[in-house]
């Protein structure tokens, strides 16, 4: 789960990590009393979408009066922000954040990760702060310094003074760094994180160490201990179809090919994903229907499936071990039946009950292309998806 950099700058400063004097605001009108509340002589305005490389698609702008602030505030708010990680359409903006605006000396880079090789959470630091990290890690690879931090015995003291002088922090601001990165992974740890990004990590001319910038995800397996965090959850970010999915138990990720896939076990539907390409055609969806799926959720499924405009094939691919080939079959039946199937459905089951699940389809009258195996599948849902492609070009002739 991710949350706003308003919201991650909030908790790291209850965890005495210095974040600049700010006010999340809603509208144009807020922002502009958010400045003059927050006083002084320029204002950061700042986009709040769950994507990253604001500054460069023109969401971070540094007003130098108010009437600045509001002149950002209007272009921004309820407008599309294009950055790298939104994809061309953009994302469009709901929420500002107006910062006090800080003057800059250096821009650092830090970050805690989850490192599942070595099963420790990694701190990773650079003093090439404040552009492109991935960058950074390409093309000067000795400017990345990395901590492993052994998660029984917390952040070693040792470990965090050598990373300190490692990216050259200025020797005034070293003890302020240690305290801070211990600050850091301690929120991380509490709040079950899985990312936690500071960039920039900044000094000031005056030498204070702020954190300039705030990304925080956290582990959605943990989510249940921390019903705080679930309520800062902002449901105009998540993806709508992505969202009612998971109301319903379903993983789902929409993505551009036409052949739809359920499936149950997420590294099943990544394997269905890979085989569909191996035989050259393309995924629309990446689709978990989990361990416990019901006659209703495989209705629910195969409604987000047919959601999709472009669809030309729908894929089930289920390996009956705790779900019953039976059950699932009745599913597909009765979605089948209830959202009136426009486009070729290829079965592939496998496992418990198996015979009766397949009997149960055979016996429903509708038109199944049913696959003896994984590659079996794959070939049929591609050459389904072409025909069906073709016909519907032609006029279905
Ligand atoms: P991102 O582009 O989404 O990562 O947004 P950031 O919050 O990191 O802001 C992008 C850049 O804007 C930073 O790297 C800074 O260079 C600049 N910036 C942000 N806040 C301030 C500020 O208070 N003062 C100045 N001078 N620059 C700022
Ligand atoms: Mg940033």
């Amino acid at each position: 789960m991710k949350i706003h950099e308003y919201q991650a700058k909030a908790i790291l400063s209850r965890y005495g990590v210095s974040v600049p004097a700010g006010v999340a605001c809603f509208s144009v009108e807020e922002a502009v009393l958010a400045a003059e509340k927050l006083g002084g002589n320029k204002w950061v305005v700042k986009a709040q979408i769950y994507a990253g490389g604001r500054g460069k698609g023109g969401g971070v702008k540094l007003a130098k009066s108010i009437a600045e602030v509001r002149q950002f505030a209007e272009a921004m708010l309820f407008a599309p922000l294009v950055t790298h990680q939104t994809g061309p359409q953009g994302r469009i903006v709901h929420r500002l954040y107006i910062e006090q605006g800080v003057d800059i000396r250096h821009e650092y880079y830090l970050a805690l990760v989850v490192d599942r090789t070595s099963q420790c959470v990694s701190l990773i630091a650079s003093d090439a702060g404040g552009m492109d990290i991935e960058q950074v890690a390409a093309g000067s690879p000795e400017k990345i310094h990395k901590i492993q931090i052994d998660p029984l015995a917390g952040l070693n003291l040792r470990d965090a003074e050598r990373i300190v002088r490692e990216i050259d922090l200025p020797e005034s601001c070293q003890s302020a760094a240690i305290t801070m990165l211990d600050a850091l992974y301690r929120a991380f740890d509490e709040n079950d994180a899985s990312l936690l990004e500071i960039n920039p990590l900044i000094v000031t001319p005056d030498n204070r160490l702020i954190a300039l910038d705030a990304k925080m995800n956290f582990d959605d397996n943990a989510l249940f201990r921390h019903p705080e965090i679930v309520a800062l959850r902002d449901l105009d970010e998540d993806d709508p179809l992505e969202a009612e999915a998971s109301q319903h138990g379903l993983s789902y990720i929409p993505l551009d090919g036409d052949i739809a896939c359920l499936v149950n076990g997420a590294g099943l539907a990544m394997a269905t994903m890979d085989i569909i390409k191996l035989y050259g055609g393309n995924p629309a969806n990446f689709l978990d229907v989990g361990g416990g799926a019901t006659v209703e959720k495989v209705t629910e499924a195969f409604k987000l499936m047919l959601r999709n405009p472009g669809l030309q094939a729908i894929l089930v691919n289920i390996f009956g071990g705790i779900m019953r080939c039976d059950v699932i079959a009745e599913g597909v039946v009765s979605a089948a039946r209830e959202v009136k199937l426009t486009v070729p459905l290829i079965v592939r089951l496998e496992g418990t009950n198996v015979e009766l699940g397949k009997k149960i389809l055979a016996d429903s009258g509708l038109t199944i292309i049913s696959a003896g195996n994984m590659a079996d599948a794959a070939r049929k849902a591609v050459d389904a998806a072409a025909r069906h492609c073709a016909e519907a070009a032609t006029g279905g002739v």
